[in-house]
């Protein structure tokens, strides 16, 4: 029996991870996989409850789960606390905890979201990339990180720090040529080399660690570049390798390519077992209307049966179950197309997308 530890979070996270476990709970039936599904709290919601975002609790159900569904975590309730107690520091614990440094964002565009996205056709037709962040390092994670008095004691300084080890940078990118070598064996790792220290460490072990993997065309490109290539030529793309903080704003940006961040799964991979969640927040100002896009959480549930499960053919049925659906019209209000399309609340895109489910 495979034990998914399920974590719904704040805002919009209980919507959407309910609509992820219908879909798992068919393809558990439908392909005869055993699963069995165990609730953590997590974020503002284990705050509210024991005071601390991620309860001894929480954390010894992940450790030991074979896999984890979450949802998103935060809220302007929590806003006001300082940030190493904020929602946001149960998510990043965990990840740094399990050891989850590699964070695979695929960026895929279903074809009949060709128009939801504000981008021309003839620019993302066909755009299929991955974006690899780095997830336990850099600046997210690098020390000294503070607020405190300046010298002179006229105000405040805060410092943030990128750092990076070898062996970090080595062990994320040997993920990135793994990857590539199975999709299109192009990787552009992207850096600020022109400014930052971390940088030329990223770029030279990268270089060093891609002639393991001769069949892998590799290019480096520098952030702000990739920013804009990204809008401007996004099919030259395949696997976008780069660091925590980067890869966080990359793949906002690049979720505009597919029609919404509602879109977007991840898998976060590494030493412990996979977490599993889409890329947007809690979304708070649409929480309770039933009106959230699920399929970033849906795909991401098919992610964590191709990754932690290795059930290709389960990954695949929900992955086209979903383009069944959009293709016959369905919408959330996120991707909705007045006058090409019928708009569906959050329940029933789940119920649609489970209907649709059947083996290959
Ligand atoms: P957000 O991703 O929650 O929302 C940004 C915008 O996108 C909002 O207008 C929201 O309504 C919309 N949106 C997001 N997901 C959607 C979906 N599935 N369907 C339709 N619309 C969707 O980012 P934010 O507003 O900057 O942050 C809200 C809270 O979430 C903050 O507390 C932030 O810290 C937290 N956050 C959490 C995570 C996480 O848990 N992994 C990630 C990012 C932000």
């Amino acid at each position: 029996m495979t034990r998914i530890a399920v974590l719904p979070g704040d805002g919009v996270g209980p919507e959407i991870v309910r609509e992820a476990l219908k879909v798992l709970q068919r393809v558990s039936r439908l392909f005869d996989i055993p699963l069995t599904f165990e609730d953590g709290i997590v974020g503002g919601a284990a705050i509210d409850r024991y005071g601390t975002p991620l309860p001894l609790e929480t954390r010894n159900l992940c450790r030991t789960a074979d896999a984890i569904l979450f949802g998103a975590v935060g809220g302007p309730q929590w806003d006001n606390l300082p940030v190493d107690r904020r929602p946001e520091r149960g998510l990043l614990a965990l990840r740094k905890e399990l050891g989850l440094y590699a964070n695979l964002r695929p960026v895929k565009l279903f074809a009949p979201l060709v128009d939801a996205s504000p981008l021309k056709r003839e620019v993302i037709t066909g755009v299929d990339l991955l974006v690899l962040r780095e997830l336990t390092g850099g600046l997210y994670f690098g020390e000294p990180k503070e607020i405190g008095p300046t010298p002179d004691g006229k105000g405040e300084r805060a410092i943030d720090t990128l750092s990076y080890t070898t062996c970090e940078i080595e062990r994320i990118a040997r993920i990135g040529f793994q990857i590539a070598e199975r999709r299109r064996k192009r990787l552009t790792s992207v850096d600020k080399v022109n400014v930052l220290a971390s940088s030329q460490l990223w770029r030279r072990v990268v270089t060093e660690t891609a002639k393991e993997f001769p069949g892998v065309e590799l290019s480096h490109m520098l952030v702000d570049n990739c920013s804009m290539q990204l809008i401007r030529d996004p099919r030259r793309f395949d696997v976008v390798l780069t660091e925590n903080t980067f890869g966080d704003i990359l793949s906002d940006e690049a979720a505009m390519l597919v029609g919404s961040i509602g879109m977007l799964p991840s898998a976060s991979l590494g030493e412990g077992p996979g977490l599993y969640e889409p890329i947007h927040g809690s979304a708070p100002d649409i929480a309770g209307q039933d009106t959230v896009n699920p399929l970033a959480t849906i795909l991401s549930a098919a992610m964590l049966l191709r990754y932690s499960l290795h059930h290709e053919s389960a990954a695949t049925a929900i992955e086209t179950a979903i383009d069944r659906v959009l293709e016959a019209g369905h919408r959330t209000l996120d991707i909705m197309q007045p006058g090409h399309a019928v708009l569906v609340g959050t329940a029933q895109m789940g119920n649609l997308v489970v209907e649709h489910i059947a083996r290959g």
